[in-house]
């Protein structure tokens, strides 16, 4: 490892963008490479929604530092706020604009000269330069970096609907009448009709918040968990979050005469039944079918290993995460605990056997869901201080 690294930042939602200011700070060399086509790609397709952790939670002591005027209030800023108010300006620091890279996709990683098996753990891989493999506006492209800072998220890469987790029969075929973003309901006849809608975690919830409001829209909610809780935690300090587990109760208990709650159903099958979509439900009980016409799932994301595929990345068999920071999270409080009570993740943790490369972000949490921008930025913190 150089003593000035050559930085590839692959991402620039906040995590990604936190790192690129960190790189600034400490002199080094980088480069910031963006899928989309401007910062925050990923938190603008999200935009309508509104975080549920103020802005204080969600800047960095950086993003202070670097940018003159900044949200200094306890309100929770929209997805879109987030993009306008802090991360576009962010990516517009000079020092940050002239290192970005937009419209540039990695799409693998390697180390030059090294298959994936080679030289295990010793000094002439960790000496060997990683190479990227880039989707640019202009064709493929390649470069190179000694440190790599993956933060590329997982919002682009959904979870099928299937019971177990894989694609239930039907699904791949129907692909292109699923969304498996959040809904926005700004155009309510996009939603008019019934709604199948799947998943139970905070993205399920808010859209059946928001779906239930629409007056031309019912809503067939499946929930896996027979008696969900909902994520409930005691006394939550997130008001935001506890209106969601309240609604989400409510709805559950009948309150709404244009939403049923499935609890305890997983989707059985998909089928094309003229323009609508018949969905077989399994329950404790008898199949059953519901006829829809759109279908939302939202059974959460995992950010995408393929990219790291040639690397000697170690990933946990249950989470997907990298396995130091999978185990200490499930040691400390398992898969369904408070993001706000998770440990501060330390370099032991952020390590994988590949040296100089690190997954960042919401997506180091593979399908865990508790991740805090907080902890992404506590993250960065983590890596830089250990190369300074
Ligand atoms: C609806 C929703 C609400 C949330 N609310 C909160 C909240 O209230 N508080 C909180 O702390 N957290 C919240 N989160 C969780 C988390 O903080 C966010 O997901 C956050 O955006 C994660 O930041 P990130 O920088 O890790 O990744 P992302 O914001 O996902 O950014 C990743 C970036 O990488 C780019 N990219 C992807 N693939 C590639 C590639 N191969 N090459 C180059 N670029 C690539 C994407 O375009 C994107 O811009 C929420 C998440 C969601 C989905």
């Amino acid at each position: 490892m150089p003593r000035t690294p050559h930085v590839a930042i692959l991402g620039a939602g906040p995590v990604g963008l936190d790192a690129a200011l960190a790189c600034v700070d400490a002199g080094w060399p980088f480069t910031v490479y963006e899928a989309g086509q401007t910062a925050g790609s990923h938190v603008q397709a999200w935009g309508h929604v509104r975080l549920f952790t103020p802005w204080d939670l969600n800047l960095s002591q950086r993003m202070r530092a670097h940018l003159g005027e900044i949200p200094q209030d306890g309100s929770c800023p929209t997805g879109h706020e987030l993009v306008s108010r802090l991360l576009h300006p962010l990516a517009q620091l000079p020092a940050v604009a002239n290192r970005f890279r937009h419209g540039t996709r990695v799409t693998a990683i390697a180390r030059a000269g090294l298959l994936k098996h080679e030289q295990i753990g010793t000094e002439a891989r960790a000496a060997a330069p990683f190479t990227l493999l880039l989707d640019t506006p202009d064709g493929e492209d390649t470069a190179e970096a000694t440190l790599v800072l993956d933060c590329t998220g997982t919002y682009s890469h959904p979870n099928t609907l299937g019971d177990g987790g894989i694609p239930s029969p039907g699904e791949r075929t129907l692909g292109h009448r699923i969304t498996r973003t959040l809904p926005a309901t700004d155009d309510p006849g996009r939603w008019a009709g019934t709604v199948l809608l799947v998943g139970a975690g905070k993205s399920a919830q808010t859209a059946a918040r928001d779906l239930g409001a629409l007056p031309d829209t019912r809503l067939e909610w499946v929930v896996r968990n027979p008696a969900p809780d909902w994520g409930a935690i005691e006394n939550d300090t997130l008001p935001g979050r506890q209106e969601l587990v309240d609604s989400s109760k409510e709805l559950t208990d009948g309150a709404n005469p244009r939403v049923t709650v499935h609890t305890g159903a997983r989707v059985q099958a998909l089928h094309t039944d003229g323009d609508h979509i018949r969905a077989r439900l399994t329950t404790s009980g008898d199949p059953r079918d519901v006829l829809v016409d759109h279908v939302v799932s939202l059974t959460g994301y995992t950010g995408d290993p393929a990219l790291y595929r040639q690397l000697q990345v170690h990933e946990c068999y249950a989470t997907g995460a990298p396995m130091n920071l999978s185990a200490a999270l499930l040691a400390a409080s398992g898969a369904g605990a408070d993001c706000l009570t998770q440990p501060a993740p330390g370099i032991a943790q952020l390590r994988t056997p590949e040296s100089d490369f690190y997954i960042l972000g919401a997506k180091s949490y593979g399908r865990l869901n508790t991740f805090l921008l907080r902890t992404g930025y506590e993250q960065v913190d983590a890596v830089i201080s250990a190369y300074t």
